[in-house]
């Protein structure tokens, strides 16, 4: 049977040890079947877990596979599309409960970390850099409208204050935000699984879900074994091919890439970051890094519009991090990977319910490290009867790509070059 590693990043090499998990060979019976070991699924589970269900999590590779133990460690708050738009969607009451919302994602993981003792490098501080007065605008405004949701721990930063921050001469200000950070994302995610068994959840990695009986009491087929279960939650976010075509059909995966330096040394990463706090721009297609917890710079950006693997990544992001910090010219590039986050129309997540007992959430569009811990929290409460925050996500519209399946990465890379040439020019 196929054995699939973690691709070789910098979390793969610096992962906390793990025991070995088995492939699933038998039919087995549970509460729910959670289809994925990301952030999504783990987060699930532990909630679920925590409420006196019992839990079988299928893994297709390893715990942290997917983008979980691949991203940027960013802990950024809120969601891809920004509360304001959602409300002129959706009017003000479910824009209410989902401002609410914004920011317990972050909340919610270092819950986790603080009770399970999860080792994760886990700092505080996020800042969104801006590189002209028009970002800048927009996070004042920002500003405004989270602080109208209850979220008061922002600071809007000028151009002396940023650079106190962070030793990059791009950026005319930003905003500083306390409740955002970082964390090695793979040993949260790792952290989870083993808090996951701890509370008597059962993980087999290396198991696909290859095939899903629906009814009223559906099955999941892996390539050697069945789990028969109550409910299904379907987690498999970017990597989860065709097994649920209606999901793929409004959304689309995109990669993104990271490289990481070698050891900085405390000295020279203190000029870099000196707060150790992470930074993304305001550029539609945006760079964001940060320092590890042996001080390499992890600096990731771009985007592939229908999640190619890109032939030589160090040779796309490499300059991108030397336009923002040309003092490491001479510094060595050791880990460069790729990872895929899927992408919808409105970039906002696509929650639901298929059935009466299939569950999802997948396309955060690229800032999924809160959201998929919320999204976990409100799975567990809609399976508990309590439905309310869920049907706030599950009500939120979405659409197909234009051009459809066929078409709909050209579409949307000419959509991005698009905007890409405004940052480009300053619009
Ligand atoms: C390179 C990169 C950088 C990013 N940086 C940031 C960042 O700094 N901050 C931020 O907020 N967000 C970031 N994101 C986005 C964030 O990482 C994701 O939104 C989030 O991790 C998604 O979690 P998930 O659990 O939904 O999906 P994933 O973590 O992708 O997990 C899905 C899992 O399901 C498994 N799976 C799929 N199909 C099946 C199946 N049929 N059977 C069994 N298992 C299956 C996969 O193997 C995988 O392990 C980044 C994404 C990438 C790719």
């Amino acid at each position: 049977m196929a054995n699939t590693p973690y691709p070789e990043s910098y979390y793969a090499a610096s992962a906390n040890a793990v025991p070995p998990r088995p492939a699933l060979q038998d039919d087995v019976e549970t509460d729910v079947c959670v289809i994925g070991a990301g952030y999504t699924g783990m987060s699930s589970a532990l909630f679920l877990l925590e409420n006196g269900f019992k839990v079988t999590v299928l893994e297709a590779a390893k715990v942290g596979f997917g983008a979980s133990g691949r991203n940027g460690g960013q802990i950024v708050n809120s969601y891809s599309r920004d509360i304001d738009v959602i409300e002129r969607t959706v009017g003000p009451k479910q824009a209410q409960l989902l401002g609410q919302m914004a920011f317990e994602g972050g909340r919610i993981i270092r819950e986790r970390v603080a009770r399970y003792n999860i080792q994760c490098d886990l700092k505080d501080g996020g800042v969104f850099a801006a590189m002209t007065a028009k970002q800048m605008g927009h996070l004042e405004s920002q500003k405004r409208l989270w602080e109208r949701f209850g979220h008061t721990q922002l600071e809007l930063m000028d151009q002396r204050r940023i650079r106190e921050v962070v030793a990059c001469d791009q950026y005319v200000g930003g905003m500083l935000d306390m409740s955002g950070g970082h964390i090695h994302p793979l040993n949260l995610a790792l952290g989870e699984a083993a808090a996951v068994e701890s509370l008597g959840g059962t993980i087999y990695e290396q198991s696909p879900a290859v095939r899903i009986e629906r009814g009223a009491n559906p099955v999941v087929h892996t390539p050697q074994g069945k789990v028969r279960a109550k409910f299904i939650i379907v987690a498999g976010n970017a990597y989860l091919g065709n097994l649920v075509p209606e999901l793929a059909a409004k959304s689309m995966p995109c990669g993104t890439q990271v490289i990481t330096t070698e050891p900085l040394g405390e000295e020279l990463a203190r000029t870099l970051l000196p707060q150790d706090y992470c930074v993304e721009d305001c550029n539609y297609l945006l760079d964001y890094y940060r320092l590890s917890g042996d001080k390499r710079l992890i600096f990731g950006g771009g985007v592939v519009y229908g999640a190619r693997d890109p032939a030589n990544i160090e040779a796309i992001i490499r300059p991108k991090m030397l336009k923002a910090f040309p003092q490491l010219k001479d510094v060595k590039i050791d880990y460069a990977w790729t990872g895929n986050f899927l992408l919808t129309l409105s970039r906002l997540p696509q929650v639901g319910r298929l059935g009466d007992n299939i569950y999802y959430s997948q396309g955060c569009s690229g800032h999924g490290v809160t959201y998929t811990h919320l999204a976990g929290k409100v799975l567990a409460e809609a399976l508990r009867g309590q439905a309310e925050r869920f049907d706030a996500f599950a009500d939120l519209p979405h659409y197909p790509f234009p051009g459809g399946q066929l078409l709909r990465t050209p579409f949307a890379a000419l959509g991005a070059w698009y905007y890409g040439l405004r940052d480009k020019f300053g619009y």
